[in-house]
Parts: structure tokens; C-alpha cells; sequence
């Protein structure tokens, strides 16, 4: 007989991620192929945005969607959100494969999840195909505002990592002052635009790169910032750098280029291995902002879309929040010898064991 179990295994993965539960969802004629992954469901519903990529192989969008709905029970945790950790992808190309069938069918995998899951926004997916996976479910946000949603996330975290960068930037310099800073944006899409606008508020020097050339481009005459090839990102000799397009971008082999004191940015996932890269940041005097902590102001405006009672006023309060709790974890990371992601790690750990203990107890 065949073995079943490899290092490949979906189950062997769920258990090395320690997923609760993983949904593959597939309607031929929509033309969907989407995996919603609920990762931890102690804090409340599991609760992440949607993305939607052209993955290269199905290997490929299962590693993601379970290395983003992992980081998303962190990211609600340390920013004090009563929710879970969960995640979707849609594997498609979002430029041309993008219909109406297609998001009101992921839709309904949604709402057959009875809200275990709640849906949002992430790369590829914009208010207007929230607007179709919302006429199949109730168990989504980051609804339009004129359907009495909270609207894009993305200018909230930009806001967020921008407080996280300023806080990095405490940290370094000993100000949290950007003027003068030469700092490289990768990824100039929803959030990295917006990242740009209060960066260049700041005299700041900006470069910018994009996968788009076009996208580069406008954004570039927008606000008068340079545009760096993509493959030239590493060599850039900057203060700050700021992933803002897709995860695994601090690796062995851009560390050992980037020449950065600062690494700071929206994207999830940008340490490829946790414990080794995290380390190899701290080794090289490269302040790393923890992702899942900086660019939480997204899923702050989303909670409170959630929790009813939505005002922009209250989101960025708590988005203002990320510069005192980023403070705080490096703090931590400095007293207890580790790296600055593990610091963000055991606080988030921490509160979910608090809270799950509270939860059983009468
Ligand atoms: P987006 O799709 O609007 O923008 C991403 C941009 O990165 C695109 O313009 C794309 O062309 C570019 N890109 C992709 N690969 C690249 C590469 N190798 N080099 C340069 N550019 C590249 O997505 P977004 O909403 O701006 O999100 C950006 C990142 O932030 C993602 O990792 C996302 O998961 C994360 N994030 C977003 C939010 C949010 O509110 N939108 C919240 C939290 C985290």
C-alpha cells in the first residue's frame, strides 16, 4: 500500500503549524480554487483577509494561507483584539481572473463556515469584490463605507507601520524622527503608497520598487520619490527598509546585502525562517519591527467594523497604539537576550493562554 505520510503531508503541516481546521473550496464553473485556513479560534472567530495570487503550484498557496493564518492569531493578540487567527487565498491571477461568480461562490464558503471565519481584504482583493463575497455572507468586513462598511484597511496600516518605523527609529537613533532618513519602500501598492505619502511629510528620502513597472511609475510622480529596479532592492545603501509586497524577503541571502539599520514594513511574513532570521537581524545590528505587530492597523479598523460602533477616530487611536506596544517589545526583545520577533511571539503566546484560561474557568 502507498504511504500517506510525507513531509508533504496537509496533516503533517496542520500539526506543525497547529491549525484547528483547513477548508479547500472548489466550484468548477466559478472557476474558484480557494483554501480558507482557521488557524486558532481561542480569542473569538478566526478573522484575516482574503488574497488572491497567482501561485506558481497548490503546494505553494496551502504553505501560504497556513503561514498567514498563523501570523494573523498573533497579529489579533498582541493588538489586543478579541479574535482569532485565520486566512483565505484565492489562487487566480488578480489582474484578469477576477468575476463576479467567482467572489459571490467564495462567498459561500464563507457563510458556510456560520462565522467561524470572517473575511476581509488582502493583496489582490479591493472593496469592490468585497462588495460581491458580502451579498453570500454576512461574515465579512472592510465592507465599502457606502454599504456601512469601514472601507479600505490599508491606509490604516500604512498609519501603523509608519508609528512602528518611528518607534524603530526611537530605538536606532535615539529620535523618533525620520528627516533626512533615506528609506526603501518594496511594494507600492495599497499600503506602500499610502507609507510613502507620510513618509515624504517627513523630508525623508524615498525609494521605491514594484513588481509593476506602471505602478512604480505613478506612484513615483505622485510624490517625488525615486524608483529602484526590483533587482537592485538589497544593494541600496538605506537607513530603513520597508517590505511592502509579498513575505520571505529577510532571507540568507538578501541579509547578508542589505545594509539597512532598520527593517520595517507592512508585509506578513517577512522573516523566511523565525528563529534563524530573526537572529541573524539581531547579529546584524538590523532592528527588525515585527511584521505581524506594525501592520495590525488593518485588522484594528476591520475589528471595529466588526464590533459595531466603527469610527476612524477610535481606529487610529489604537493604531497611534503600535508605536508605544512596538517600544515595548524592544524592551523586551533587550532584557531577555532574544530577538525581537520572539519578544512580539511571547507576548501574543502569553494573552492567548491568559485568555484561553479565563475562557474554561467560571
Ligand atoms: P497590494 O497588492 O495592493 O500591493 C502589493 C504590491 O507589491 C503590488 O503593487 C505588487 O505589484 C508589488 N509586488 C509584488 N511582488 C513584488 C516584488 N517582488 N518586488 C516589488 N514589488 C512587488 O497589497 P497591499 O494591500 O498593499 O499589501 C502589501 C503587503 O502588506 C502584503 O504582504 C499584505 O499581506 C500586507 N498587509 C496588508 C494589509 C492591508 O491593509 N492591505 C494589512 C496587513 C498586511
Amino acid at each position: 500500500m502507498e504511504t500517506l505520510v510525507n513531509n508533504n503531508s496537509v496533516f503533517i503541516q496542520l500539526a506543525q503549524y497547529e491549525h484547528e481546521q483547513v477548508v479547500f473550496c472548489q466550484d468548477k464553473q466559478a472557476g474558484l480554487k480557494a483554501i480558507i485556513a482557521i488557524h486558532n479560534t481561542v480569542l473569538g472567530p478566526a478573522a484575516g483577509g482574503t488574497r488572491m495570487w497567482a501561485y506558481n503550484n497548490e503546494a505553494d498557496a496551502l504553505h501560504d494561507v497556513l503561514r498567514l493564518s498563523r501570523g494573523m492569531t498573533f497579529k489579533n493578540a498582541i493588538s489586543g483584539l478579541n479574535l482569532g487567527g485565520g486566512k483565505a487565498v484565492i489562487i487566480g491571477d488578480a489582474r484578469t481572473q477576477k468575476t463576479e461568480t467567482l467572489f459571490r461562490s467564495f462567498g459561500k464558503f464563507v457563510e458556510s463556515l456560520n462565522g467561524k471565519y470572517i473575511t476581509a481584504e488582502d493583496v489582490g482583493i479591493s472593496t469592490a469584490d468585497i462588495e460581491y463575497i458580502a451579498m453570500q455572507t454576512q461574515h465579512v468586513a472592510g465592507k465599502p463605507e457606502y454599504m456601512g462598511g469601514s472601507g479600505d484597511p490599508s491606509p490604516v496600516t500604512a498609519y501603523g507601520v509608519y508609528m512602528g518605523m518611528k518607534a524603530a527609529a526611537k530605538k536606532a537613533y535615539g529620535s523618533d524622527s525620520l528627516q533626512g532618513k533615506r528609506i526603501l519602500v518594496q511594494g507600492v501598492g495599497h499600503v506602500g503608497s499610502y507609507l510613502v505619502g507620510h513618509l515624504v511629510k517627513e523630508n525623508t528620502k524615498v525609494f521605491i520598487s514594484d513588481f509593476y513597472e506602471d505602478r512604480a511609475k505613478e506612484v513615483a510622480q505622485k510624490y517625488k520619490v525615486e524608483v529602484i529596479d526590483k533587482e537592485s532592492v538589497y544593494d541600496l545603501d538605506v537607513d530603513i527598509y520597508s517590505p511592502c509586497a509579498l513575505g520571505a524577503t529577510l532571507n540568507d541571502n538578501t541579509l547578508a546585502k542589505l545594509k539597512c539599520s532598520i527593517v520595517a514594513g507592512a508585509a506578513n511574513n517577512q522573516l523566511e525562517d523565525e528563529k534563524r532570521h530573526g537572529d541573524m537581524c539581531k547579529e546584524r545590528n538590523i532592528l527588525y519591527a515585527p511584521d505581524f505587530l506594525i501592520n495590525a492597523g488593518g485588522i484594528i479598523n476591520v475589528y471595529y467594523e466588526i464590533v459595531g460602533n466603527y469610527s476612524r477616530e477610535r481606529v487610529n487611536k489604537h493604531a497611534e497604539r503600535i508605536y508605544d506596544y512596538t517600544q515595548n517589545i524592544f524592551a523586551t526583545a533587550e532584557t531577555d537576550n532574544i530577538n525581537t520577533h520572539q519578544a512580539a511571539l511571547q507576548l501574543a503566546l502569553k494573552r492567548i493562554e491568559e485568555m484561553g484560561r479565563l475562557k474554561m474557568s467560571r
